[in-house]
């Protein structure tokens, strides 16, 4: 089975079509890790998409936020700010559809899916110390998580816990992991709608079951347009700008 995993589309509809369009024909489901809302001006596309296509769907902290089910007063203000105009958005079946994700994480075809870790959803995994004890609460040795918004991920092999080095820092559009058997995984798509790893490309990538065999992609979306519903929508600023530095 051919997945195409993302995470964090955070109601960017011209990133999410550049992602679907680039992966056209090279997946047969598709699952993602959180965030469909919260900070972009388009929450309805992308949840009208997702209803129609998305194979599996984990929620997020800003799918909580922006669904009415969570209270926003430890949310920034930015943050605060994008989750009401987004519940005020939302259409009503959309904001059931929101309100309704499944909490991860959820068992699939030999891998985990969740939105921060397996522990607790909300959790940031940054760093080797933040990922290295979660290895040990995994119940596959492959799993997918998002929140960062940063490409990449880690390994445990030999004992040891490594960084899965950052596909931006090799300067390529596609990097390929070949999973080692011996191994477990702790794998991040990346953001399609807000990456923060300094490269602005939407993020995404494609993981073959069957070959045990992933690749790490990005790729370019009109920022512009994206920037412009965020400024005519009346959000704030600071959301628009970030998305041309992708931080
Ligand atoms: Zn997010």
């Amino acid at each position: 089975m051919r997945y195409l995993i993302f995470s964090d589309i955070h109601g960017n509809w011209e990133a999410l079509r550049a992602v679907v369009e680039a992966a056209a024909g090279k997946f047969d489901q598709t699952v993602c890790l959180g965030d469909l809302v919260g900070y972009g001006a388009d929450p309805n596309p992308v949840v009208d998409w997702a209803r129609a296509n998305a194979g599996v769907v984990v929620r997020g902290n800003h799918d909580r936020a922006c669904s009415g089910s969570e209270d926003l007063e430890w949310f920034n203000p930015v943050a605060r700010a994008a989750a009401e105009w987004t519940q005020r958005q939302l259409t009503p079946n959309n904001l059931i559809y929101i309100q309704e994700l499944p909490k991860g994480p959820i068992a699939l075809n030999g891998f985990q899916v969740m939105h921060g870790s397996p522990l607790d959803e909300d959790e940031y995994m940054v760093a080797v110390a933040d990922a290295g004890p979660v290895f040990a609460y995994l119940e596959a040795p492959l799993a997918f998580f998002g929140h960062t918004h940063l490409q990449g991920g880690f390994e445990y092999c030999g004992n040891r816990v490594r960084t899965i080095a950052r596909p931006r820092a090799r300067k390529q559009d596609d990097v390929p992991l070949q999973l080692d058997p011996d191994c477990a995984y702790l794998v991040n798509p990346g953001s399609v709608g807000q990456p923060r790893d300094g490269d602005p490309r939407a993020a995404y990538l494609l993981y073959d079951s069957e070959e045990r065999y992933l690749v790490f992609h990005r790729v370019t979306y009109d920022v512009t347009a994206a920037q412009a519903k965020i400024v005519n929508a009346g959000l704030p600023d600071l959301l628009a700008a970030r998305l041309a530095i992708g931080r």
